[in-house]
């Protein structure tokens, strides 16, 4: 199959897809998916909502009127697989009120060989599963489920490939995930997605600037490449190319649009990427460089293959003429073996680089990986002390920034009215900051300046103008 599923196979599942119309149109039978994770997550579920209403089912919000209900699993932390498995046993009673009812699980967990025998015997209603590569054989699955056959437990997710024209149905008409990548190389030993994700894949240049021009031209502001590490998009292909060459051509492409990369690896951060990055007013404004730890010790048990030097090169080269940059970061707290003395490096570095904000989490030990059976788990309490810490170091920080935007005029994308303040808007700036403004005309969708008078740890607040 190579990397890329062949137009015979595409073929087939557009045969598949034609057949579940015949047996599902005209019937009102609708479709609900549940989504758990990483934006990778959300982006799948688009294509699993845009598949299933190809095959005439109508999309719900509401679970309990659902015909297909579909969870897309994580994998990434136990509390995750956990929640998975609580809502796949919710739908049992579904089930039991409805035998028609057709039951799948797809997503990261479910690409585990112990979740998958797990849902087997243990969840007989489940219909089908299958992992992130086998996502284009959706339409096969529903109909041999329409049909009454065996259940299926999908394993060649293990190879996974890249399907071309298996179409999104969009959350939204102004921000898009669009998939540069898929897989990772990098085996960092806490991590369960080189074995769920499988190994790198890079989608062709083409296809990707087609996607992203059609998106323009339908009036996308906001799109978001996402990879595993986006920094090492095309060392796979057969015509190499690379991150930079990317982001070069996708700044040729007329109109008003920002660009976010979503995630990156710092070993493969290089400086044509970064000057890449700066050279563009659509990726100068924000840029995500995980850190994960601030201590050499644990970054080479991480197996992250660079130290705290090449890390903070890497940012003083993307401040470098361009200060404004917005930075945020990914903090893994309570690894085997981290003592008080590495904490402390990784609050240090908080401290100096002073990252906009950062995304931090508490080490979830998972089962395969390589830190899952390291001496010296930190006990969970301690865990949580370490976290707690490290939040409210990163929240002074956070508001001392946010502070400093005021009397600033930011350009903001407009997200829509606010769920808890009559009559306020809330809208992102390009570096991801949260801005909330009064306004009596609905700006959803567009960009505005906003003039910022007010900030706290977690947004901005200003006057339209
Ligand atoms: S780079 Fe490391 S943390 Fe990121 S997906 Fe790959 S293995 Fe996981």
């Amino acid at each position: 199959m190579g990397n890329f599923v062949d137009v015979k196979e595409l073929n087939k599942q557009n045969k598949y897809i034609q057949n579940v119309k015949l047996l599902v149109e005209g019937r009102g039978l609708k479709a609900f998916v549940y989504t758990l994770g990483c934006q990778q997550n959300e982006a799948d579920s688009e294509k699993i909502m845009g598949t299933l209403q190809k095959m005439g089912y109508i999309i719900t919000e509401n679970e309990e009127e659902a015909d297909i209900l579909m969870v897309n699993t994580c994998a990434i932390r136990d509390h995750a697989e956990k929640r998975a498995l609580s809502i796949v046993g919710r739908f049992k009673h579904y089930k039991a009120k409805n035998p028609d009812i057709i039951i799948g699980v797809c997503g990261c967990m479910s690409a585990q060989e112990h979740q998958r025998e797990k849902l087997k015997h243990s969840y007989h209603y489940v219909d089908f599963t299958f992992g992130t590569g086998a996502l284009h054989r959706l339409p096969e699955f529903v109909y041999n489920a329409l049909n009454k056959k065996k259940r299926y437990f999908d394993i060649d997710s293990d190879t996974p490939a890249i399907a071309e024209g298996v179409d999104p149905l969009r959350a939204s008409s102004y921000r898009a995930w669009v998939s540069i990548m898929y897989g990772c190389n990098n085996f960092c030993t806490y991590c369960i997605v080189p074995y769920v994700r499988g190994r790198e894949r890079s989608r062709k240049m083409e296809d990707i600037l087609s996607e992203i021009k059609d998106l323009v031209n339908k009036g996308y502001k906001d799109i978001t490449l996402l990879g595993q590490n986006v920094n090492s998009y095309g060392k796979d292909l057969e015509e190499k190319t690379n991150i930079a060459a990317l982001l070069n051509e996708i700044s040729k492409i007329e109109g008003e649009f920002w660009i976010h990369l979503m995630t990156s690896h710092p070993k493969d951060a290089s400086d044509e990427m970064i000057e890449a990055i700066k050279s563009s007013p659509r990726t100068s404004g924000h840029f995500h460089l995980p850190l994960q730890s601030g201590s050499d010790e644990i970054l080479k048990k991480m197996n992250r293959h660079y130290d705290l030097e090449k890390y903070l090169s890497i940012i003083e080269k993307l401040r470098k003429d361009n200060e404004k940059i917005t930075l945020t970061t990914d903090i893994i707290v309570g690894f085997p073996n981290e003592s008080e003395e590495d904490f402390q490096k990784t609050l240090e570095v908080i401290k100096r680089v002073k990252y906009d904000s950062i995304f931090s989490f508490i080490y979830s030990p998972r089962k395969g990986t390589p830190a899952a059976s390291m001496d010296n788990q930190i006990p969970e309490s301690e865990k949580h002390r370490r976290y707690d810490i490290l939040c409210d170091v990163q929240n002074d920080i956070s508001r001392e920034i946010n502070e400093s935007y005021i009397g600033t005029v930011q350009k903001v994308l407009v997200d829509g009215k606010s769920k808890n303040n009559e009559g306020v808007y809330t809208s992102r700036t390009q570096g991801n900051k949260i801005v909330h403004f009064e306004c009596e005309n609905d700006y959803t969708g567009t960009f505005k300046n906003v003039k910022i008078t007010r900030a706290d740890t977690f947004a901005l607040y200003g006057e339209i103008i």
